[in-house]
């Protein structure tokens, strides 16, 4: 089976989504202007948790590898952090024709989109911000379940690759910055708007320091669990939970977009 596509350049895929960035990228997107949204999410180790939530075996791996080494009070859990441009609405760098201004420069995961970045997650074009157009006519995009295009399968794993090398650096400007609480994977992320010039001089001085990651970076996290049978579930454990949010974090709900 061959899979087509040729971008329309609607620019949906620029409107509404917030788009991952690396930490060079982050940085970019700071000195020039734009916001970062950081998103936590966590797992617990050992597949402890609900078995709704559980990841697969074959996804605890490719999640692991992607996270950071954290204790929630007594539980030891995995903390994968985002950082991501903060589109509500258009993207600061889509023009009224739908072209980007950066196009050049564009981070890595918009040269990738449609595609997924994770290996486990298939594409599926109805997920897809992409008009059925897009889909019906173009190159082919995969052939006999494997990408054609061997450039983007090069960008896709070094977005992957830049995922694994650059968690224990977002885990050190997390501590720098505060950023504690994570939602538990499936359940939903926390969500973090930190001040810019505070992210920025976080990042500086992580890469002045190295980012090695330690003690102080790997303990006292918290789970922010919205509903209370699955939060005392969890607290039996050992895992910290979070009843209230700071007023800088906010919870985006999984379960309730799956709805
Ligand atoms: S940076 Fe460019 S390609 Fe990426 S979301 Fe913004 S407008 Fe779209
Ligand atoms: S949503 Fe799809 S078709 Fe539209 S601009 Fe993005 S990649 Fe192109």
């Amino acid at each position: 089976m061959t899979t087509r596509f040729s971008c329309t350049g609607c620019g949906k895929c620029c409107t509404d989504h917030h788009v991952p960035l690396t930490l060079p990228e982050a940085r970019r997107w700071a000195l020039g202007g734009g916001q970062v949204i950081v998103l936590v999410e966590a797992f617990l180790r050992d597949g402890e948790g609900p078995s709704s939530l559980r990841l697969p075996a074959d996804q605890q791996e490719h999640a692991r590898r992607r996270s950071l080494p954290v204790l929630c009070g007594q539980a030891p859990a995995f903390v994968s952090i985002t950082f991501a441009a903060f589109n509500q609405g258009r993207c600061r760098n889509l023009m009224a024709d739908n072209r980007c201004a950066i196009y050049e420069e564009r981070p890595l995961v918009c040269r990738i989109y449609p595609m997924e970045i994770n290996p486990h997650i298939p594409l599926r074009p109805e997920a897809k911000e992409c008009p059925t157009e897009a889909w019906d006519t173009g190159l082919p995009l995969i052939h006999g379940g494997r990408l054609v295009d061997t450039e983007l399968a090069s960008l896709i794993e070094a977005s992957r690759q830049a995922d694994r090398d650059q968690i224990a650096a977002k885990g050190l400007i997390c501590s720098a910055l505060g950023i504690r609480t994570a939602a538990l994977k499936g359940d939903g992320f926390t969500t973090y708007l930190p001040r810019m010039d505070a992210f920025l001089f976080a990042m500086d001085q992580v890469e002045r320091k190295g980012s090695v990651l330690n003690e102080e970076a790997a303990r006292d996290w918290s789970l922010h669990i919205p509903d209370p049978e699955l939060a005392q579930r969890l607290a039996q454990t050992g895992a910290m939970l979070e009843a209230l949010l700071s007023n800088d974090c906010v919870f985006i709900s999984l379960r309730r977009a799956a709805a």
